[in-house]
């Protein structure tokens, strides 16, 4: 059975080299927080990660989650763990200090999290939505709703969901049909609701929903719903857990992966109504939502660098142990010597440090964002917040389904089978692309909104910052090779935006057609960045003879590698984005 460590080395070359956490803390006057701070956080998340909450996850996958007459069971272990994570102040971390948060960027808060998730996805997705939830309450909800709510969800003592799903309302969430009516200072709330995770459990002692549902008045469409909190026990005026509300999980899907996690189809309104609140605006629900779907998004897509950061573990200590081949001397020799399994290794290895960096640098931009003194710059951050999200949630999930699927190939037989748990995290890694939005979801929103949006001049200007990185490489010795791909890369970017931007108004099947491809094209070009960016860190300590030589000629030749077989790739998606949509959209339905 695999064991899991965090990879603080590249972790924090990342968060300390290449993203510079000591200057964005200074420079964002939290004067208390440092890279020494960061580390300590980190060895201790890895702690708790390595002997509590990683061995329960082949325990989550094998017993999944049961139901009896209080509701969900989570599996044996968990409510165990939970208690310990909520104990050791884990939840509050990136929080508001108003309400109880410990006020740590969103960068540490963003490492953590790679910690809980790769050690057990199923587990992590809990604290994931109450995350998710608070942003979404702390930003549309009213002062009353902050202060009876926010305090006990930001410790971990309630936990939150998200209730968008219906049977009709899947990535169309215009055909949502909940209902709430207003009665008193409340709203009674009736429908269902399907795929809800952590819908329901036993280790928290109240669960906060966060729902859509439509008034009475509501406009057809997105522009009709609105945002509700619909806890699961109301509460007594003490501001206590009190009488049950009418809100109960009525089953739980049985599922591919994440099988510790609960999935439920939840009943509100089966006595009459679940009492909720409106959240925000009547009417403007689904911008609230967008709050909480945008931090989950980012955090979905660091699942799927998460799973493959712990699949390439598992598959080098495979590789390096499993003997296949014989000698000239008679003795037998590990697999990893064989090319063919290094290609895999660098695959894996590249590809999850070119998606740590890509991960890091989004969430660091979350921080400069609201560091920032100065308006306009804030508003520059938030723009490449807006860009990276679709490109963090689409690329990285997308890239983990390839890469935990070597994590199997490189255990040969032993990885089809269930003993090692390299199969699980193929499973439970296949998720990421499907809920918050499927990636031809993301990339409607990054062509749509992010590039068509504003004819491109955000893009524009992170194709122009990398075009600057492509230079600074091709002027240092042993790195011009770097710099080149990364520049046909940029290019590539830059030539599939021009040629959106020009037919996506002569023909309305482009933007659909291209979308991931376009997506795909700039995950790759970014990830190159980051790596070129690494390359040319890596090279000025090692001049100046500071830091770890092994580790950082490594980090070279990893960036190298990426630059040779992940890079080009972008070139093969800038031609199917050239393609267009013809022979996509040729055929007849009776054809296929
Ligand atoms: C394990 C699990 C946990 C989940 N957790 C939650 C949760 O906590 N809360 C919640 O509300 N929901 C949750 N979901 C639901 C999840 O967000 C949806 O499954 C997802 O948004 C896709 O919707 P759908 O399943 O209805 O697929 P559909 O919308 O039917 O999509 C099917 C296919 O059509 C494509 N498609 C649909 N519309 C478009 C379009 N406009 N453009 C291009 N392609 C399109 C999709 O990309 C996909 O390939 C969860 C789902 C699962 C399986």
């Amino acid at each position: 059975m695999d064991d899991y460590s965090y990879p603080y080395k590249d972790a924090e070359f990342i968060i300390n080299e290449l993203i510079g956490f000591d200057e964005m803390c200074e420079e964002g006057g939290l004067d208390d927080v440092n890279s020494e701070l960061l580390s300590a956080i980190l060895e201790e998340a890895g702690r708790l990660a390595n002997e509590v909450i990683a061995p329960l996850n082949v325990v989550g996958d094998q017993h999944g989650v049961t139901m009896d007459e209080k509701g969900v069971r989570e599996a044996p272990g968990f409510a165990d763990a939970y208690r310990q994570f909520v104990d050791n102040g884990w939840p509050s971390l990136p929080f508001d200090e108003k309400y109880g948060g410990q006020g740590m960027p969103k960068l540490l808060g963003t490492a953590a999290e790679e910690v809980w998730q790769s050690s057990n996805l199923a587990f992590s997705v809990c604290p994931l939505l109450t995350h998710g939830a608070v942003d979404a309450l702390e930003k549309h909800g009213s002062e009353e709703l902050k202060s009876l709510y926010l305090p006990n969800m930001i410790s971990g003592e309630w936990t939150g969901t998200m209730n968008l799903t219906e049977p009709q309302a899947g990535s169309d969430l215009a055909a949502i049909n909940c209902r709430a009516v207003s009665e008193a200072d409340h709203y009674r709330v009736t429908g269902q609701k399907i795929f809800i995770t952590w819908g329901d459990h036993q280790m928290a002692d109240n669960i906060i929903h966060l729902v859509l549902a439509r008034l009475p008045d509501a406009p057809e469409g997105v522009h009709g719903i609105s945002l509700f909190l619909v806890p699961k026990f109301l509460l007594d005026e003490n501001g206590q857990p009190g009488e049950r509300n009418d809100v109960h999980c009525v089953s739980v899907e049985h599922k591919l992966g994440i099988r510790g996690s609960p999935t439920c189809v939840m009943a509100f309104g089966d006595k009459g109504g679940a009492t909720g609140y409106l959240v925000g605006e009547p009417h403007r629900g689904l911008l609230a939502m967008f709050t909480m779907m945008n931090a989950a998004r980012q955090s979905v897509g660091l699942q799927g660098l998460s799973l493959s950061s712990r699949s390439y573990q598992q598959a080098l200590a495979w590789a390096k142990e499993r003997l296949q081949g014989t000698r000239s001397d008679g003795t037998r020799f590990p697999i990893i010597d064989y090319p063919d399994v290094r290609r895999m290794l660098m695959l894996m290895k590249s590809g999850t440090e070119a998606m740590r960096g890509l991960a890091y640098l989004a969430a660091a931009e979350i921080d400069r964002s609201r560091l920032a003194s100065d308006p306009q710059q804030a508003i520059g951050h938030e723009a490449r917040v807006e860009l990276y999200t679709p490109i963090v949630k689409g690329w990285l999930s997308e890239l983990a389904q390839e890469l935990t699927s070597y994590g199997i190939q490189i255990h040969g037989g032993m990885g089809f089978v269930e003993e090692t748990g390299s199969a699980q995290h193929y499973r439970d890694a296949r998720i990421t692309t499907i809920y918050e939005g499927t990636t031809g979801i993301q990339a409607n929103d990054l062509i749509g909104r992010k590039i068509l949006g504003d004819n491109g001049e955000v893009l524009a200007g992170l194709l122009q910052e990398i075009q600057v990185t492509a230079k600074d490489l091709n002027g240092v010795e042993g790195l011009s090779d770097i710099g080149r791909a990364l520049q046909q890369g940029a290019d590539a970017g830059a030539e599939a935006m021009r040629w959106l931007i020009g037919e996506a108004k002569e023909n309305r099947d482009v933007a659909g057609a291209v979308g991931v491809n376009c997506l795909m094209l700039l995950g790759y070009v970014c990830g190159g960045w980051v790596m070129g960016l690494s390359a040319l860190k890596a090279e000025r300590l090692l001049v100046a003879g500071d830091g770890d030589e092994a580790f950082l000629k490594a980090k070279q030749v990893t960036v190298r590698f990426y630059c040779e077989h992940l890079l080009p790739r972008a070139g093969a998606c800038l031609a199917s984005v050239k393609a267009g949509p013809e022979s996509m959209m040729a055929l007849s339905e009776e054809q296929f």
